[in-house]
């Protein structure tokens, strides 16, 4: 039911709150949210991975567009959302930070132990041999490959790709991986039509399974990747709260939803807590 801060702040106040945060919480950080309130500025649909690997048009016009679009995710910066959320972990509320964002901006504010239940841009996985290396290693050679690649950036959406002309993919060269020679490179991302890898998915239901609070922060819940931890919450009578822009897929098994910016109410809530001196 549709609850204040201040209630929020008497459930979170308890202590051992697990974190389950999505894309809401990153759009004031200029990363759009493509499903919340501003779903209608996404004009290409999400890449799957059935497309990445199976065909290598796509490929070339999702590494054309992502090469772009990383230079926005690179210099984003996080909000008071994401810093209020590692004050929370840092006063010892937090009994874990499971997040479906794959920005890094968790960690960029303070945050620590996060797991990446979608993976993250700032890596690039070779799908034959395994090799891990950073986005920003691909980046340079990418940059090498496409010494004069110069698009106008139109749009960027929470993939980290942007929108671009056929011509200006077509003359794009991707790079393969080093290391075995040869090798498909692909963000370290769980993409759509992917699943979660096992042991992760394990990791946070224990975490949920132990929590006094499932707290929701900028998901619409729409995919059952994250909505799966509000049912096993709800079943084992934890309660959940759901900090949101717009209805979700979970109200209707939470105990209390705000729907509001998330950069109004969780520095408020942090106020909040300071106030009333809790863990201090
Ligand atoms: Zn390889």
């Amino acid at each position: 039911m549709a609850g204040t801060v201040g209630e929020l702040a008497g459930l979170v106040a308890a202590g051992d709150a697990v974190v389950l945060s999505g894309a809401g919480l990153s759009t004031e950080s200029g990363i759009p949210d493509y499903r919340g309130p501003s779903g209608a500025m996404r004009r290409s649909t999400p890449m799957t991975y059935q497309t990445f690997t199976g065909d290598a048009a796509a490929r070339q016009r999702y590494w054309a567009r992502s090469h772009l679009g990383w230079r926005t995710i690179a210099r984003a910066h996080p909000n008071a959302g994401h810093r209020a959320v590692a004050h929370l972990q840092q006063r010892g509320l937090l009994s874990g930070v499971v997040t479906q964002n794959v920005d890094g901006l968790h960690q960029a504010a303070g945050a620590r132990d996060v797991i990446e239940l979608h993976g993250s841009l700032d890596r690039v996985v070779c799908l034959n041999c395994g090799d891990l290396l950073s986005r920003d290693e691909l980046d340079r050679r990418l940059r090498q490959a496409n010494p004069d690649f110069d698009a106008a950036v139109t749009a960027i959406n929470p993939d980290g790709d942007v929108d671009l002309s056929d011509s200006d993919v077509d003359r794009f060269r991707i790079v393969d991986c080093q290391t075995c020679g040869g090798g498909m490179l692909k963000p370290d991302v769980v993409f759509f039509g992917e699943t979660v890898p096992a042991g992760r998915v394990q990791e946070c239901f224990a975490l949920v399974e132990s929590a006094r609070l499932l707290l929701v922060l900028g998901s619409s819940l729409t995919v059952m990747s994250g909505r799966r931890f509000v049912l096993r919450a709800a079943k084992l009578g934890i309660p959940v709260a759901i900090v949101n822009q717009g209805p979700t897929r979970g109200d209707g098994y939470a105990a209390l939803t705000v729907d509001a910016p998330l950069g109004t109410v969780l520095p408020e809530l942090v106020r909040l807590l300071d106030l009333s001196g809790v863990a201090a």
